[in-house]
């Protein structure tokens, strides 16, 4: 999520209801990790937007909050949907506002279990203005907490792929996913090595996107994961919109023409890396996580 740095948690608990809905099951099943289900632009019609995405075989939704004030409504969300997995994290642009308590918070209900991530976190020197020291602080103590608890770290980064390396190579939390991946191939390399996948969305389907193509069409098909940060990031097909979950299916058809393989074939291994990545649970449909034996 690029935008807005205010935390509002402004939907009522009615937008929640109504998601109860049994999801079909049936191949091909794609792995939306990232995405902003929790934001307000999804309030008129959540239950909508999700059974359309299931329609287009997108049946597992990885939803990082962006702030404290959002941590219940992710969970909350997880909690009731199907399907949708919880990350808990403090985003760069959000830890202005942020203090101490709010990672007390993160803390508490990391020790909970019900988290398949840390994230979103990470660096962004974009934003003008942006206080690296504060941002850097932030960042390192929701990887220490990532590391103290086993969990992937779910990676937003902006003009700072060397920053973000340097703080895992010193941290060193288990891996995890560097979200909306811009960097060049070496440093794409170097992420891969630190255990993390890197996640694609709907900036590869602009065909002036040429570095970010060709890094989609020539990573190792085992790094790499599918998102479509909706509602941000649309892409190409609904630029100037709001993006939606169901674009994930284009995402990856786009993906798998750039790399010359069936769909289904990128639809598997995708899927697959981000289980291995996150450990959600081999099957979903019950919309929780549990801390059971598989996570050590
Ligand atoms: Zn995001």
């Amino acid at each position: 999520m690029a935008l807005g740095r205010t935390c509002p948690d402004r939907a009522p608990a009615s937008a929640l209801r109504g998601l109860r809905s049994p999801q079909p099951s049936g191949f091909p099943v794609l792995i939306d990790t990232h995405l902003h289900l929790d934001a307000a632009d999804f309030d008129p019609d959540r239950a909508a937007a999700l059974a359309r995405a299931r329609e287009a075989g997108v049946n597992e939704f990885v939803v990082p909050a962006v702030c404290r004030e959002r941590f219940s409504r992710v969970l909350a969300l997880a909690e009731t949907t199907p399907g949708v997995f919880p990350a808990l994290g403090i985003h760069p642009l959000y830890v202005g506002r942020a203090g101490e308590s709010d990672l007390a918070t993160l803390d508490e209900l990391l020790a909970q279990g019900r988290a398949v991530a840390v994230g979103e976190i990470g660096l962004d020197y974009y934003v003008e203005g942006y206080d690296a020291a504060r941002q850097q602080a932030f960042f390192a103590a929701q990887l220490k907490l990532a590391r103290r608890y086993g969990l992937p770290a779910i990676l937003h980064i902006r003009r700072a792929q060397d920053a973000v390396l340097a703080a895992l190579r010193q941290i060193r939390p288990k891996g995890g996913i560097a979200h909306a991946f811009n960097g060049s191939f070496q440093q794409a390399d170097a992420f891969i090595k630190l255990g993390f996948k890197l996640g694609f969305g709907g900036a590869v389907t602009f065909s002036g996107s040429r570095r970010l193509r060709r890094l989609a069409a020539e990573l190792p098909l085992d790094a790499i994961v599918l998102e479509t940060d909706a509602p941000d990031m649309p892409p190409v097909w609904a630029r100037g919109e709001r993006n939606m979950p169901e674009n994930l299916l284009r995402v990856a058809q786009t993906l798998a023409g750039l790399r010359g393989i069936p769909f289904e074939e990128l639809a598997e291994a995708t899927s697959h890396n981000a289980r291995a990545v996150l450990v959600l649970p081999e099957k979903s449909g019950f919309g929780r996580v549990r801390r059971d034996s598989k996570r050590k």
